[in-house]
């Protein structure tokens, strides 16, 4: 067995789709589970129509049409016997319909899940269609029968047992008579039947509780790069493909921020040594990145930035040391807005941090802390993080920014930067 992700980019349109179709019939070599995002740019566009319906003075109808009738152009496109599919797809968005043509749930979370949830329901719809037009022995699955999730709504956690035996019987049920699952990624549903989400970029993520819960020979994420590179392409001219690399290693780089798989997709399939390759969707024969146990492998300095960081200084008002009841305080008040640390440091009287920059919850936070400290706040900075660096890299990297906050630890170099708005990052000119 093994399992496939597609993310939203290889589906933006009718020729993404033919091109997934492809890749199936070409590359399948069992039974196969296709993990699927929602279309394109749907899910924020979805976003848009829970925000609009929650503002007093916007119609979340506008961006739900645009939406739809975006759908319905590729339906055009694919299909020559339309009917069974639009049926399928009007039944997925009419359960927006009645949401938005009610007062806003209460809880925005709850709402958000609910709505959101069916840019993956329809996205999966149009391909198990196409796919079976195509000659392909193909079965849809709707997931929420499959993963099971608390109600922590935007966030969910996975129940594992109950996910993995429910995940089992299924697919065995449906392989004696199908080749191929098509089945969404991101969403999950409560004991009670209401739909989660695992969080933005999750579709990795339920490949990787897929691969895990049927221990497959291995798993594949499609994706508009070669490969894993050493930096962003659109930032660094003399970027290189890795062409294999540890579990360790891709941890390492995905919790720092690059952006190339969701951090949560490692750990489950590392469990049960379960390869991940990385590919490209668009240059499939390529050879893509292996990411499996394996040790001594030379990598190239490899370059993460993390855009949007927030620096707080945190210091004490009497200008005592900052002392272990101080840190006691200072960290669970972190917890309780769950704001996500990145970098921290203690100095003789104040406590740094850097961390990702939600507004609300970074402001809630800064608000507590300054009942007991004074609170230096500094914001648009970057989180620069070079694995396997050397001399020539950092200078480069840093030679024209303003360095406000370094740390070295073996094999990784970080430094919270200020940008400099006339530089071009990297080497690009
Ligand atoms: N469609 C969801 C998102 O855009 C999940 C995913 O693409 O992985 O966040
Ligand atoms: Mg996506």
């Amino acid at each position: 067995m093994e399992v496939h992700k597609f993310g939203g980019a290889s589906v933006k349109d009718a020729d993404g789709f033919r091109n997934v179709v492809n890749i199936i019939k070409t590359y399948r070599t069992e039974k196969a589970v296709i993990v699927l995002s929602a279309m394109g740019k749907t899910t924020n566009a979805l976003q848009q129509v829970v925000a609009d319906h929650y503002a007093a003075d916007t119609d979340p109808f506008i961006a739900l049409n645009l939406l739809k009738q975006k759908h319905y152009e590729i339906i055009d496109l694919l299909f020559e016997n339309k009917e069974m599919i639009l049926d399928e797809i009007n039944e997925a968005f009419v359960e927006i319909e009645w949401m938005i043509e009610d007062a806003p749930h209460e809880d925005y979370d709850f709402e958000y899940d609910q709505i959101v949830s069916v840019g993956e329901l329809v996205s999966t719809k149009i391909l198990a269609h196409y796919l079976h037009t195509q000659g392909v022995n193909v079965m849809w699955l709707d997931v929420r029968d499959v993963i099971l999730s608390d109600n922590t709504y935007r966030e969910a956690k996975v129940d594992w047992v109950e996910t993995q035996k429910r995940i089992v019987n299924k697919t065995t049920q449906i392989f004696g008579d199908y080749d191929v699952i098509v089945t969404q990624g991101f969403i999950a549903a409560t004991s009670e039947n209401f739909t989660t989400t695992l969080g933005r970029e999750g579709s990795d993520f339920t490949a990787s509780i897929f691969s895990y819960c049927l221990d497959v020979k291995e798993m594949s994420i499609w994706k508009d790069v070669p490969g894993i590179l050493s930096g962003d392409p659109r930032l660094f001219d003399d970027v290189t493909k890795i062409d294999k690399m540890s579990y360790r290693e891709a941890i390492e780089m995905t919790y720092y921020g690059a952006k190339v798989i969701h951090p949560k997709t490692i750990k489950p399939i590392q469990n049960k040594g379960i390869p991940l390759q990385i590919r490209s969707f668009i240059e499939p024969e390529g050879s893509g990145t292996w990411i499996s146990e394996q040790k001594d492998i030379a990598y190239p300095p490899i370059i993460v930035f993390e855009h949007n960081q927030c620096l707080l200084k945190i210091a004490t008002k009497n200008f005592s040391f900052v002392a272990e009841d101080h840190l006691s305080v200072i960290f669970s008040l972190i917890a309780k807005h769950r704001v996500k640390i990145k970098m921290m440091k203690n100095t003789a009287v104040s406590f740094i941090i850097s961390a990702d920059n939600v507004p609300h919850r970074i402001q809630k936070l800064v608000t507590d802390l300054s009942k007991n400290f004074n609170i230096d706040q500094q914001e648009d900075l970057e989180l620069l993080t070079i694995r396997h660096y050397n001399k020539e890299i950092i200078e480069r990297l840093t030679q024209d920014r303003t360095k406000l906050f370094v740390e070295r630890i073996p094999n990784t170099i970080q430094m919270i930067v200020k940008p400099n708005p006339d530089l071009q990052l990297g080497s690009k000119a």
